[in-house]
């Protein structure tokens, strides 16, 4: 399934008990479980019968509780609940420090004087501080969008921090927008859709994390709507970030998508190699290690894709290397990350299948419709780049691309590459999704 997915509907899900093979499945609301239930009941009765070899015969679900320790959940979990200074909200990991002076929710890493500006994201960066320096009257809303891992959580927060720093007196709310949707659903549960209303209205910031979430969400889209309504009246900047623009978003209601669009649209693209350079010596800074300049060349040549996975790289090495307390060669470095680069070794890693899926889930629609025979746009135009992508990526034959697609004929899929070459040329919405499906096929 897609990340979006799991982390829709998995992630916050976990085994709340089992016994003579009935599994309890705890999950954060009554929404998760009715999805739970009709739509991956199969897949996760059969992902657990694999899993324990057969001795799991039946899974069931129920609203619980996750057992975390409380004290690490309280700013998680309820906004309301949160203690200090007026900050409310979530953070997307969790704070390591508790002593920090963060505004709650917050990580206290994604600070503006550790972001490094480059080429790819010096115009959202420079957006963030504009945001940052005239509240609500700049741009709001500042929408912020690009690929996984570039570096849109870190700005958000940073305005957060900054805001906070600035602004003490008024109350910042960061949250995810899966989050926001949850907190909805049960606001309404359990009757308290008044104090909901009011925590997020009562806002002078008002930070939303990978909005895409809400899409497709008819009840919680509404309220977003008349919130967003209510704080850009009063001023309150709001800061929206996204893996795409808002047009691009399926299932967006329409007055959403037009709101977005009323401050400032701006995109995160992959840092160039001159900026993933600055990025590692930053990082390499941050924590006290050295390495010789040849191999941070290497490592930022053959770490192109995002930034996550530059330090995820870095941190394999430093681990690596301290482990067996020696000092990092190129050669050794060389080693540690030859699972990770040779792109030519990873895109053939991926097969037609894959890309399919990768496809279908980019545009939320069904596999069956990708590879049917409906003329509707909405399912044409994503054929169309699949067909392509199969060439492009995977260097497929024709007939072969024919073939994955339903059994279409190869001149049909000849006719879809060359009309989506000419698409990308036009540098508009077609190559920034192409670019968006690219880069969750390799991560
Ligand atoms: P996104 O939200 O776009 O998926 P994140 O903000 O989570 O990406 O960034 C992934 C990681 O990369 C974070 O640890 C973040 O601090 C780091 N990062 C991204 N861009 C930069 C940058 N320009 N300078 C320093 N660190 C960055
Ligand atoms: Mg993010």
């Amino acid at each position: 399934m897609s990340k979006a997915h799991f982390t829709t509907w998995l992630k916050n899900t976990f085994i709340y008990s089992m016994e003579e093979g009935q599994v309890v499945i705890g999950v954060p609301n009554a929404f998760t479980q009715a999805w739970l239930e009709k739509k991956y009941h199969k897949a996760i009765l059969g992902a657990l019968q694999n899993t324990t070899d057969g001795e799991v015969k039946k899974a069931v679900y129920r609203v619980a509780a996750a057992g975390l320790p409380e004290k690490e959940d309280i700013c998680e979990r309820s906004p309301s609940a949160c203690p200090d200074s007026g900050f409310v909200g979530q953070g997307e990991e969790k704070v390591p420090s508790i002593a920090s002076k963060s505004p709650c929710g917050l990580n206290p890493r994604y600070v503006f004087s550790n972001f490094v500006v480059g080429k790819g994201n010096e115009l959202a960066h420079a957006a963030c501080q504009a945001a940052t320096n005239h509240p609500g009257i700049k741009y709001n809303p500042l929408f912020l969008y690009g690929g996984v891992g570039l570096g849109k959580t870190h700005l958000i927060q940073a305005i957060g921090h900054e805001f906070a720093k600035r602004y003490s007196h008024k109350k910042i709310l960061y949250i995810n927008a899966e989050r926001f949707t949850n907190e909805y659903v049960q606001a309404i549960r359990n009757g308290k859709i008044k104090e909901f209303k009011s925590t997020y209205r009562n806002v002078g910031l008002l930070l939303v994390d990978d909005i895409q979430f809400i899409a497709g969400k008819e009840g919680t889209q509404e309220e977003f709507f008349h919130t967003f309504n209510d704080l850009h009246q009063k001023n309150s900047q709001i800061v929206l970030t996204s893996d795409r623009p808002p047009k691009a978003i399926p299932a967006l209601e329409e007055r959403l998508t037009s709101r977005f669009e009323w401050g400032m649209i701006v995109d995160v693209t992959s840092p160039d190699l001159e900026t993933r350079i600055a990025i590692l010596s930053s990082k390499l800074e941050e924590k006290k290690y050295r390495l010789d300049k040849d191999i941070v060349q290497y490592v930022a040549a053959n770490i192109q894709s995002n930034v996550r996975e530059l330090e995820g790289a870095l941190n394999k090495i430093i681990a690596y290397h301290e482990l067996y307390n020696i000092a990092p060669t190129l050669e050794s470095t060389k080693n540690i990350l030859s699972s990770l680069v040779s792109s030519g070794r990873k895109k053939f890693a991926v097969t037609p299948r894959q890309l399919l899926r990768t496809v279908s889930d980019f545009y939320e629609i069904r596999l069956d419709d990708l590879t049917g025979n409906s003329r509707k746009k909405m399912l044409v135009v994503p054929r169309q780049i699949t067909m392509y992508l199969l060439r492009k990526e995977l260097e497929c034959s024709y007939p072969a691309i024919g073939h994955e697609l339903g059994g279409r004929d190869h001149t049909t899929a000849m006719h879809a590459y060359n009309k989506i070459e000419k698409e990308i040329g036009n540098e508009g919405r077609i190559k920034q999704e192409i670019d968006l499906i690219r880069q969750r096929l390799y991560n």
